[in-house]
């Protein structure tokens, strides 16, 4: 699939999405929703649901809802929940004023319970948790009957009414559906509506103390909102049936449940409890620390909201799970950034270079151009003079064959400026490591050719050592050092599979002065380095930090090659 293009290309949601306006089911409308637990961070896989459902409203002159799904009042934070709305804006998203809570429902969830006890269709049970699970049965054994089971409508509305005044314990009842015992799908098996939890809720404070479960609340929301398609990922699929139960014995407004895979990512994990693992055990600095797969970590890293989009439509969405090479967002980021970052030049691991035949004390303000890709952004002046630093591995002193760059005796050209020549090695007298090169310059070359037409095979960049800034650039590599990690197959502990490498810190690294000011956030290409960004934590006036996003090596260009051989 090209990139851009995956809009107009039918997926099995928009086939169905498709065949109910043929129908003219929902009077013709299309609206969504996005359902997240404020229980953590959001992750690129929250993305792909993000960009799936505000991408499809708009498509269908549609609207998505954002709906904090607080039914748990155990887990959720307000943290989350500001974290949550800033990271959908940044992506590109509004919800106007579509922004909702399930426990804008609790009443009316409370309500419906009543309407399915009195119908028959629930019951209070003193079975504890246990029992419950006990008597649920397995998928090669039916359930059993709680002995509670037929207890007439009366004694479950005073039970049910009395759970929520607060008379009674936590665990010590539920209110369940009253289904199918029997069910092959276990869902079905009289599932729990309510719990007793005498905790306080973040929005109704006290007003609780029982609170509806995922199943019960979730349906029902979605149905309260009027929402026409329900996407949610695959693992919910076995509850559809229930999804459906509970709608028609409500004769309410029939949302369409629809099941897509999860996105999957190599070398990383999405799962919001191993994230938030990691975060509490300091394992990264934070929900936001640049090698997690969060939205948050992502925008610190340097990613543009932009190639998150284009990463999400690229991938699709299919029925079947799989798991995306992250080479394939970082193919996606590289596009993105090609065509809008300004170039800069900034020597990572710098060696000293004094073009001996400079005069002292003379600078020239050489001009540089901003981005080959984007005349309109202009040019810019770099400063040039006696002592420069180049990048250490552009010097070889023993240079291998197919090295090109600078060696004993070599000429090559200095991006905007002079072909410099190497005429001597200083090195530590006792290591034996090169301190410094003493190179000389041909005048005659300024602007990065020569009159007489010789040529130099390679151009290196370099910075001013008077001029240049001294900076702190972070390199990351991948989180795990596994491609793919399950708890089936890899055991519960993530730690053991986590990256030493994944983070190298660069000191005393040299950046051009244009970038003295450079805000937060802010976004480059170190020419022939990679992207990076201003890191919008730690970077300050007396010391820039800049995180790599990503290289320029393109491992996805180079798989997809791989691949277009073997095909015709
Ligand atoms: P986690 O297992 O990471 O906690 P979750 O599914 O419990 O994820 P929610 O906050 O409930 O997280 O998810 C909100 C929405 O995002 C749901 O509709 C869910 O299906 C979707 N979603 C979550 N993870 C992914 C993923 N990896 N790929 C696609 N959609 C996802
Ligand atoms: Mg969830």
């Amino acid at each position: 699939m090209a990139a851009g293009d995956s809009n107009t290309i039918s997926n099995f949601i928009r086939n169905i999405i498709e065949e109910d306006l043929r129908l003219g089911k929902n009077q013709g409308r299309v609206h969504t929703r996005f359902p997240p637990e404020p229980n953590g961070y959001l992750h690129i896989g929250h993305a792909k649901a993000i960009c799936l459902n505000f991408g499809l409203a708009s498509d269908y002159n549609g609207l998505c809802n954002v709906r904090f799904d607080d039914t748990n009042p155990i887990k959720e934070e307000a943290e989350y929940i500001e974290s949550i709305k800033e990271d959908i804006r940044w992506l590109g998203f509004e919800w106007g004023d579509r922004l909702f809570y399930a426990s804008d429902y609790f009443d009316k969830l409370f309500e419906y319970a009543i309407r399915l006890i009195k119908a028959g269709k629930a019951y209070v049970d003193d079975l504890s948790m246990d029992k419950i699970r006990e008597y649920r049965g397995t998928l090669t054994k039916p359930g059993r009957d709680s002995p509670y089971r037929n207890r007439s409508v009366e004694e479950n509305l005073d039970l049910f009414r009395r759970m929520k005044e607060g008379e009674f314990e936590d665990g010590s009842r539920v209110l369940r559906a009253r289904i199918d015992m029997v069910s092959p799908n276990l869902n079905m098996r009289d599932p729990v509506m309510y719990r007793i939890l005498h905790t306080r809720h973040h929005r109704t404070h006290d007003k609780w103390c029982i609170y509806p479960m995922y199943d019960f609340a979730h349906g029902q929301c979605d149905s309260i909102e009027a929402i026409t398609h329900s996407l949610c990922t695959l693992e919910f699929e076995d509850h559809r049936p229930l999804y459906d139960w509970f709608i028609n014995e409500l004769n309410i407004h029939p949302s369409r449940q629809i099941e897509f895979a999860r996105l999957n990512l190599s070398h990383t994990i999405m799962s919001k409890r191993k994230l938030r693992e990691l975060v509490k055990d300091n394992y990264v600095s934070g929900w936001d620390d640049p090698r997690l797969p969060t939205i948050s970590g992502l925008r610190r890293r340097g990613f543009t909201p932009g190639s998150i989009r284009s990463f999400c439509e690229r991938i699709g969405v299919a029925k079947r799970d799989s798991t995306i090479d992250t080479a394939l967002l970082e193919h996606c980021a590289r596009e993105d950034l090609n065509k809008t970052s300004p170039r800069v030049m900034a020597v990572l691991r710098p060696l000293r270079v004094v073009i001996t035949n400079y005069p002292e004390g003379q600078v020239e303000e050489l001009e540089a151009i901003n981005n080959p890709e984007d005349e309109t952004m202009g040019t810019r002046k770099i400063p040039f003079s006696r002592v420069i630093y180049i990048e250490k591995d552009d010097f070889r002193e023993d240079p291998p064959k197919k090295f090109y760059r600078l060696a004993p005796g070599r000429e090559v050209r200095l991006r905007y400026a002079y072909f410099i020549r190497c005429n001597d090695v200083i090195k530590d007298k006792k290591t034996g490591e090169v301190k410094e090169l003493h190179c000389t310059h041909d005048p005659e070359t300024k602007g990065g050719s020569a009159p007489d037409e010789r040529k130099v095979k390679a151009t290196l960049h370099w910075v001013s050592a008077d001029h240049s800034l001294e900076a702190e650039v972070r390199l990351y590599d991948h989180l795990l050092l596994k491609e793919e990690f399950t708890d089936e197959k890899d055991g519960a502990d993530l730690k053991t599979w986590l990256n030493p490498r994944s983070l190298e810190v660069l000191y005393h690294c040299h950046v051009e002065s244009s970038l003295r000011d450079a805000a937060p956030g802010s976004r480059y290409q170190f020419e022939r380095v990679g992207y990076f960004c201003v890191d919008s934590v730690d970077s300050s006036q007396d010391l820039l930090v800049f995180n790599r996003t990503v290289s320029l090596r393109d491992t996805w260009a180079r798989i997809q090659r791989a691949g277009q051989t073997q095909e015709p």
